[in-house]
């Protein structure tokens, strides 16, 4: 039997999409939108040098952060709503995506930070490996939802350095009244496993810059300490000390959320307080806390395709 080439897999993987776990079955190839709200090209909406990561992806110099438009996710609440719906993008090929790898690179990026690649995997790997042979020698950080499948995450082993993953809900039914996806939690536990199974121990340099691990944010959202508390609980209980916790709490309320007035507020002082007690009576050591100022609308970038 013929085995197929990169560009055939990539066809036959947007064909009938399932790369998700929506498995909606888009025909990607005839120029269809999945719930991600794209197409089988790839859309980019700002690749630039990104200073708001967690310090052991930013540090000084930068994270070279890479914005794809779409996402499968969806959730209410999303701080890049414009983006996440599928615009703000520029179509770009693959051959350009490597090349904007190298830009990043040269422009002093500590790695290059794929914002939301979930569903771009196909793509977005043979960038990777094509900078890889070609010689980039940064790492590679996935920062995505947690919302993956096990297979998409199999295709990146050996080309991701790092996972940034964003663990949303343990509850299933905020899952499913913010994000529609109340199998959330258990697409969430699969794909934190295969993370680890790629990157069991977390490497950071002299410089304190991580080069290989996995980093699991939470963003505590208004009225929802139990959830970010059963997320922390759950992390710490079956990884301990394999992985960073990042707690945040810039929840931004915007405008559109009037359906949900449960979400038209900011998180309390003291909802996040009691967030980092929990975490900290724990034991947990491997924690990025932030401050109160980082939640203001003006970290939301601007998507004006610079850099693409
Ligand atoms: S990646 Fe997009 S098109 Fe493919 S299954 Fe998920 S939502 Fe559908």
């Amino acid at each position: 039997m013929k085995r197929m080439d990169g560009q055939e897999e990539r066809i036959a993987a947007y064909e009938r999409c399932t790369l998700c776990p929506r498995a909606c079955g888009a025909a990607r190839n005839d120029g269809q939108s999945g719930i991600c709200g794209v197409d089988a090209e790839l859309y980019v909406a700002r690749a630039a040098l990104h200073f708001w990561e967690e310090p052991c992806i930013s540090g000084s110099e930068g994270s070279g952060a890479v914005f794809f438009s779409g996402c499968s996710l969806k959730c209410v609440f999303c701080q890049n709503y414009a983006l996440s719906r599928g615009g703000r993008g520029k179509r770009i090929g693959i051959p350009r995506l490597t090349e904007i790898f190298f830009e990043l690179e040269e422009q002093g990026a500590n790695n290059i930070n794929l914002v939301t690649p979930d569903h771009y995997i196909p793509s977005i790997a043979q960038a990777m490996q094509d900078a890889r042979e070609r010689g980039l020698r940064i790492p590679f950080v996935i920062n995505c939802s947690g919302y993956e499948t096990t297979e998409q995450l199999c295709s990146l082993s050996g080309l991701a350095d790092i996972y940034l993953m964003d663990f949303k809900y343990m509850d299933a039914e905020k899952a499913r009244r913010y994000s529609a996806a109340p199998d959330y939690p258990e697409r969430a536990k699969e794909a934190l496993r295969e993370m680890l199974r790629q990157a069991p121990e977390p490497i950071l340099d002299a410089a304190g810059k991580m080069q290989r691990g996995v980093i699991v944010r939470h963003l505590l959202m208004p009225g929802m300490v139990r959830n970010a508390e059963a997320v922390v609980d759950y992390v710490y209980e079956s990884y301990g000390e394999q992985v960073y916790l990042s707690l945040m709490q810039q929840f931004t309320p915007l405008p559109r959320l009037a359906e949900y007035p449960e979400l038209c507020r900011r998180v309390s002082r003291r909802e996040y307080a009691r967030l980092v007690d929990h975490a900290l009576s724990l034991g947990i050591e491997r924690a990025f806390i932030q401050e109160r100022g980082t939640a203001e609308e003006s970290f939301i970038p601007l998507w004006n395709q610079e850099g693409v």
